[in-house]
């Protein structure tokens, strides 16, 4: 029997047995693991291989719009009762603003243990200035509301793509059984859309070889121990709020076991590594939740499209370490006052971070003002920090993925919408 077996699958072709037959996860590790390498051999002359790398982000925004726009509205319409989207709604956004103001604390803790400012000189920065003065909250609001959709999805603005998708949605479903046909088009749109990330996710290995072997190449480890203690700050931080933080949500609050959790996110994880980009992330995050962690469509569908700007705890954590690095640097005292203060800056600041590489850092200026901290002083630790910060990118782009789907899979427990199977089952591909 067991040599019938052997003797099967030496028939099969060379390709299929050693690519094909393996698990996704397992090739894109070894990607992973043989971009490092690659990359520390190739040094600066890695930049050779980013086109494989931008080939595969290109791949993978190219579905961001239409996917986001066509899970929204098939999530929403298939909710069967209006009243299922707030509840769904309610309870994710409540926990991301929790996630968020928890992961703001870790990163000031973080600042104030690892003292990452204290004699830091910026003297050799250039100084950077942030973009444009960012936009104040209620502008920031009301430019979610897009005056043309179309225009919304074409730019891939993604909130306005979300918001104009839950109207939709709701239209769809308060007009049933008339608008059924709609309905099935567009879960049908939706599963052409997962069905395309499976394409493009045969060939995220040679984009994570690619992208990682980039940044080891051209900034390395090395850029690591310029800025150590930051480093170290960053890394203990997500490390904390994503084993600690986001499995102990899963563990305590949505009452599942951990491991499974963390097992069947490895994909999600190593592309958010590579890409920096939690947008980059969000259609593998999409179909990892429903595939393998078994979260029903309902809230895969507006959880984790509302979580990739709303929830981005590296993020939050990191600007967070940023100020207290900043105030310690130009020797800022922060009082009580200023660290509720900071709380507050720092989580409206997560809530609008673009989820792109290197986004927070131009979001720093508007959370330094509040502890006093001007423009000039903080182009000069945004010029500090940019060369490194494509590691620390990596890291913290971890973290904004696991929070989203720690959230979703809570949600979904609450809502009876998680297949334990599913779950607790090994990831088949
Ligand atoms: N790169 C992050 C993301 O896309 C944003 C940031 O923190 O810069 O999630």
């Amino acid at each position: 029997m067991a040599s019938e077996q052997t003797q099967a699958v030496a028939r099969r072709p060379f390709l299929a047995r050693y690519w094909f037959d393996v698990v996704l996860w397992k090739r894109i590790l070894v990607a992973l693991a043989l971009g490092t390498v690659a990359g520390l051999l190739l040094g600066e002359a890695a930049v050779g291989l980013k086109w494989m790398g931008d080939v595969f982000i290109r791949l993978i925004r190219m579905v961001v719009a239409p996917l986001v726009f066509l899970s929204i509205v098939s999530g929403i319409a298939s909710m069967g009762d209006p009243r299922r989207l707030g509840s769904i709604g309610v309870k994710t956004l409540a926990l991301y603003l929790a996630l968020t103001v928890v992961a703001v604390s870790v990163g000031l803790l973080m600042g104030v243990v690892f003292q990452p400012g204290v004699g830091m000189s910026m003297a050799g920065a250039e100084p950077i200035a942030a973009a444009k003065a960012p936009p104040s909250l209620a502008e920031h609001l009301i430019g979610i509301i897009p005056t043309n959709p179309i225009a919304a999805l074409a730019e891939g603005q993604i909130q306005s793509v979300i918001f104009f998708g839950i109207l939709v949605g709701l239209g769809v479903l308060t007009l049933a059984p008339r608008s059924e046909p709609l309905a099935r088009l567009f879960q049908i749109g939706a599963d052409v859309m997962l069905q395309i990330v499976r394409f493009i996710m045969e060939v995220a290995p040679f984009g994570v070889f690619a992208l990682v072997a980039w940044v080891m190449g051209t900034t390395g480890p090395g850029a690591y121990v310029h800025v150590l203690k930051l480093a170290a700050a960053v890394a203990a931080g997500c490390a904390v709020q994503t084993l600690l933080v986001h499995g102990g949500l899963v563990r305590l609050v949505a009452r599942l076991p951990v491991l499974p959790f963390f097992r069947d996110i490895t994909d999600v994880v190593a592309i958010a590594f590579s890409t920096s980009s939690s947008a980059a992330t969000l259609p593998v995050a999409m179909r990892v939740a429903e595939r393998n962690l078994g979260v029903g469509h309902a809230v895969t569908s507006t959880a984790l499209p509302l979580g990739v700007t709303l929830s981005m705890d590296g993020t939050a954590l990191y600007v967070a370490l940023l100020a207290v690095l900043s105030a310690q640097a130009f020797g800022v005292e922060l009082h009580a006052a200023q660290y509720v203060m900071l709380v507050l800056a720092t989580t409206l600041v997560a809530l609008g971070t673009a989820p792109v590489p290197s986004a927070s850092l131009f979001m720093l200026a508007a959370v330094l003002q509040v502890i006093g901290i001007g423009a000039e002083q903080t182009a000069l630790v945004v010029g500090f920090i940019l060369p490194f910060d494509r590691l620390l990118d990596m890291t913290r782009t971890i973290t904004n993925a696991t929070s989203d789907l720690s959230a979703a899979v809570t949600v979904a427990k609450w809502e009876g919408e998680l297949d334990l199977d599913s779950y607790l089952r090994r990831p088949v591909e």
